[in-house]
Parts: structure tokens; C-alpha cells; sequence
């Protein structure tokens, strides 16, 4: 008998989703997968995400009641934003030397040109009208938005997931700083809970490869003309050329570097959350997975994990960073627009700022290009040109992202001692006899 370990499960639901919707979208069952096939995938995505929240408090009040010293945690939170800011420095600069020398967008012809911004001009408006919602608004907004003014009405919505972090941290700090004999029973709680939560992440994952089938053979029946799809290879390349570099060599490379851990061992611990952020293009539906799988397979503490990685599935978008500095510039070359090294640099800052500012979730990414693009003077209408390729590389985008987060954790973990063996839960192993 042999076993199959998950990540083989999830990728043969995948191969089986895409298979399926290949089919399905020749036969014309378009209907019969939206009806039938389509929602348990959402299914699949929503209860992962019902279990953010709880995860998050759950989680987050142990691990920073473990530390016992808030000094602790300043010390890590600086590591944890210095490290973010890094990588994603990092991720754009890459993107924009691939985009600059392979110039993907100067050799799109006129006719095609035209199509795609025929086609996707209406799918491209409402992201800009999206777009101008979040920008009209002062420069400390970011920070007004980060404090709740009811933490219920916060904790209902899974895009307030900072101000979640934010009332928790205040809230631990809180828990640290009482008589001791009081705190005891809160945190008794806190910890039974996040037992409970982990333990309901096991369960949902049983599901994964059965979510990410739906999940993906909806995808294909739903997705736009293959001829435009076409039109972009160039672009798309530079795009997953990046990506792939960040994933493949430059994290890998920064925590066997730092932690000693092997790229095997890396990618082997992280690999279902990566195929996870890959089906459902979400950093934060990934992010019970992203945290069970960096504690357990990879090691690092819960004190760590709690606290660096659902601030990085929010803050902390390399991937988004890369690709909206090859989008820029791919759209400015396509528009004969020159751009000169202080357009490259604002390109750089704006990603920054603009990664920072994407939710977890979906498409996020292009809305925020929105904003990368005016601050350029590149034509916001543009976007309509890379529509038709969004989605996959929204999804290999939020792999780089999930990737990214648990590398920092890794990084974060050894510079304050707290990377350990891995300890592997026992349903957490996902086996099944074949
Ligand atoms: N889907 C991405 C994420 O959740 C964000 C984006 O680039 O659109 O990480």
C-alpha cells in the first residue's frame, strides 16, 4: 500500500478540475458546472474563511501571551515590517528589469490593441471606479482604518482583517499586563480555542482536493477568449518569469541562508498552502493553512506565526508588488509611453504602498494597479488590456504572496530563537491509501 501525501491530492484534483472543465466548456455543460460543480468549491473557500477570525483571535492572544514580555514583540514587529518591505522591494525591482528588457508590450500590434480594450473596457471601469473610492481619502486614512470603532461589527467582515489584529494585540497586551491569577482562565480559553480551530483546519483539508476540483473546473468553463489570452503570452511571461524567481530561488535561497532549512523541506512544508493560494487566488482563505502548515511542517513557533503571518497575508504582497510593476510598464509600453528612472522609482514606491493596500483576496491586485498607474500618468483604461489574463496570474501571484509570508515568518522565527523541529499533527498528515 502506498500513501498520498496531500499536496498530490490537492494537484490531482486540480489536474482533474481543469481536465473536467476543458470538457465541460467543449460540451457546452457551462450551465450544469455552474450549477452543480461551481458551489462546492465555494463552499470549500468559505469554510476556510469562516475560520479566519477565530483563528486570528484564537491564535494570536496565545502567542502573545506566551511572550510574557512586550518588549518581545516590538522587537519582532519591527523585524516582521523591515523583512515585508524587503522582499517586496525586491519582488518589483525584479519585475521591472524583466519588463524593461524584454519590452513585452512594445510589440503589440494595433488591431489587438484595439480588441482588448473593446472587450474588457467595461470589466476595467469598474475597477477604476473601484479604485477612486479607496484614493479619495486623506494620508492618515490608512491609519484611522487600522483602529475599529466596534470590534463585532470589525470582526464580521473578513476584510477588516487589520483591525481584527489590531484590538487582539491591544486586547493580549492587555491580558499580559493584569495579576496573573486573573489572565489564567482567559488564556485557558483563548488556547482550548485555537486547539479547536486548528483541529477544524485539519478537517476542511480532508475537503481541499475535492474544493480545488470545483474550484478550477469552474475557472476553465468561466474563463475569456483563449485568442486574446494568446496576446498576451509576452506579458504573461515576464509576469510568472518574476514570480517564478521569487518562489523558486529567492525564498528558497533565504531560508536555507538564514534558517539552514533545505529547499525540499521548504517546499515540501509549504507546498499546500501554495496550491491552496493557487485554486482559490486568496491570501487570506490561505491563511489557516499557511499558518498550520509553518508551525507544523515547518517549524516555527506559535508565538511567531500568530502574530507575523496574518499581518503578512494582508500587508505583505510580493507577488501583487511584482506584478503590477510589469503591468505599469507593460501598459505604458503598449501606449508608447516612455517612462524614465524617477517614473521607475514612483513605480517602486506606489507598488509598495499599493501591495500594502490590497486586500487579500481576488482581483485585489488590479484594482490597486488603479492607482500605481495615475500616479504614473499611465492610462488607467489600460487595464482593459490585461484583463483577459488576470486570473491566472492572480492565482500564481498569490502563491508568491503566501510564499513570501511564511518565508519572513521562517526568518522572523530564527532571528528570536523560536524556529524548532517540525511537529506534524496526527490527522494533519493527510494520507489516504492508494
Ligand atoms: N489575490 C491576491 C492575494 O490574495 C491579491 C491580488 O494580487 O489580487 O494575495
Amino acid at each position: 500500500m502506498k500513501k498520498l501525501a496531500l499536496h498530490w491530492q490537492i494537484l490531482l484534483g486540480m489536474a482533474l478540475g481543469v481536465a473536467f472543465g476543458v470538457l465541460a466548456s467543449a460540451m457546452d455543460w457551462g450551465d450544469f458546472v455552474g450549477d452543480w460543480i461551481k458551489p462546492f468549491g465555494t463552499i470549500f473557500i468559505n469554510s476556510l474563511k469562516l475560520i479566519a477570525i477565530p483563528l486570528i483571535v484564537a491564535s494570536l492572544i496565545k502567542g502573545i501571551t506566551d511572550l510574557k514580555d512586550i518588549s518581545k514583540l516590538s522587537t519582532m514587529g519591527v523585524r516582521t515590517i523591515l523583512l515585508y518591505i524587503s522582499t517586496t522591494v525586491v519582488a518589483i525591482v525584479i519585475g521591472l528589469v524583466i519588463v524593461n528588457v524584454v519590452g513585452p508590450g512594445r510589440g503589440l500590434d494595433q488591431t489587438t490593441r484595439d480588441n482588448l480594450l473593446n472587450d474588457f473596457a467595461e470589466d476595467a471601469g469598474a475597477r477604476i471606479t473601484a479604485a477612486s473610492e479607496q484614493a479619495d481619502t486623506g494620508p492618515l486614512q490608512a491609519l484611522v482604518d487600522l483602529v475599529p470603532d466596534n470590534i463585532v461589527g470589525a470582526a464580521s467582515n473578513n476584510g477588516n482583517m487589520l483591525q481584527v489584529i489590531f484590538f487582539v494585540i491591544f486586547f493580549a497586551v492587555g491580558l499580559i499586563l493584569i495579576d496573573p491569577k486573573r489572565a489564567q482562565p482567559v488564556k485557558d480559553f483563548f488556547d482550548g480555542v485555537n486547539e479547536v480551530v486548528l483541529k477544524l483546519i485539519d478537517l476542511i483539508m480532508l475537503a481541499a482536493p475535492f474544493g480545488v476540483f470545483a474550484l478550477l473546473a469552474a475557472l476553465v468553463v468561466e474563463a475569456p477568449s483563449k485568442d486574446l489570452f494568446f496576446a498576451l503570452v509576452k506579458y504573461s511571461a515576464c509576469v510568472l518569469g518574476g514570480l517564478a524567481i521569487m518562489v523558486l530561488i529567492i525564498y528558497p535561497l533565504l531560508v536555507r541562508v538564514f534558517t539552514g532549512t533545505s529547499y525540499a523541506n521548504f517546499m515540501s512544508g509549504i507546498s499546500p498552502a501554495q496550491l491552496l493560494a493557487f485554486s482559490t487566488s486568496s491570501s487570506a482563505a490561505t491563511l489557516p493553512v499557511t499558518m498550520e502548515r509553518v508551525e507544523e511542517h515547518l517549524g516555527v513557533d506559535e508565538e511567531v506565526t500568530s502574530f507575523v503571518l496574518p499581518i503578512g497575508a494582508t500587508i505583505n504582497m510580493d507577488g501583487t508588488s511584482l506584478y503590477q510593476a510589469v503591468a505599469a510598464v507593460f501598459i505604458a509600453q503598449a501606449y508608447g509611453i516612455g517612462l524614465d528612472l524617477g517614473d521607475q522609482l514612483t513605480i517602486i514606491t506606489t507598488a509598495l504602498a499599493a501591495s500594502i493596500g490590497s486586500a487579500a483576496v481576488p482581483g485585489a491586485g488590479m484594482v490597486m494597479l488603479v492607482i500605481v498607474l495615475g500616479q504614473v500618468g499611465i492610462p488607467e483604461v489600460g487595464l482593459a488590456l490585461i484583463f483577459a489574463v488576470d486570473r491566472p496570474l492572480d492565482m500564481c501571484r498569490t502563491v508568491a504572496n503566501v510564499t513570501g509570508d511564511a518565508t519572513v515568518a521562517m526568518l522572523v522565527a530564527k532571528s528570536v530563537d523560536k524556529l524548532g523541529d517540525p511537529k506534524e499533527r496526527k490527522l494533519d498528515d493527510y494520507y489516504v491509501e492508494v
